[in-house]
């Protein structure tokens, strides 16, 4: 078995749903005692928010390399960002360490590839939704097209992951709200949603919801599962 390296505590509520993902798909997989070899480091959640905040990108970038030669050197045999918006320098954090990187949009295109879906809805934090290191990604790579919510509603689901989930507030309030914004991407043919920020899982469900929802923390953390118990 490889062990799998985790950068977390981008927050630590999404990091928790790593962990006993990637131990129950171990445990459901092997079988009896079994349990996944990790090698974490967790950050401190303020630092990164203050990062976001002053748009000190190239500092972010640092702080990412950093945490995950951190994980290289914890003896970790490939590394996850458990975190989409922090994607945003996965290639620079690709390319400082020697062990490889599994990227969250690789993993969950591949989950959307084996649909026949083209057109799909992408929630997540302001970063991920506006900016282009997610998206263009997803349609350079694998050809999907992405539609995201407008910009009150933009600025609705970012308040909810930085402000609630992140702090670990589940409001049925939001729930609902982020299900009138689901339902505006389907009228607008979306014909599968993105939950692109690892702590939306946390608020909606495939029950809520009457379109195919890829919940990234769960896809990224079986992958690595995949990947470690890969002969
Ligand atoms: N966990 C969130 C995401 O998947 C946001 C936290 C962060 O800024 O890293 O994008």
């Amino acid at each position: 078995m490889k062990t799998i390296g985790l950068i977390g505590g981008m927050s630590w509520e999404s990091t928790a749903e790593y962990y006993r993902i990637i131990n129950e798909s171990v445990r459901e997989r092997l079988g009896g005692s079994h349990s996944a070899k990790i090698a974490m480091y967790s950050v401190e959640f303020e630092e990164v928010r203050e990062l976001h905040r002053t748009g000190k990108w190239d500092e972010a970038t640092d702080f990412m390399i950093d945490a995950a030669k951190r994980v290289e050197r914890a003896g970790a045999d490939f590394v996850l960002i458990c975190t989409n918006t922090m994607h945003k320098m996965a290639d620079d954090v690709a390319a400082n360490i020697s062990i490889p990187l599994l990227h969250i949009v690789d993993v969950t295109a591949a989950k959307i590839a084996a649909t026949n879906l083209k057109k799909i809805g992408l929630l997540g934090s302001i970063f991920t939704m506006e900016e282009d290191f997610y998206k263009e990604r997803l349609r350079k790579r694998y050809d999907l097209e992405i539609i995201v919510p407008d910009k009150i509603d933009r600025k609705i689901i970012d308040t909810i992951i930085f402000d609630e989930l992140c702090l670990g507030e589940i409001k049925d309030s939001s729930r609902e709200r982020l299900k009138l914004i689901i339902d505006k991407l389907v009228n607008d043919s979306a014909g599968g949603i993105i939950l692109g920020c690892t702590e939306l899982p946390l608020l909606i469900k495939q029950t809520d919801c009457k379109i195919p929802l890829f919940d990234t923390t769960r896809i990224h953390a079986e992958a690595a599962v995949d990947l470690a118990l890969e002969g």
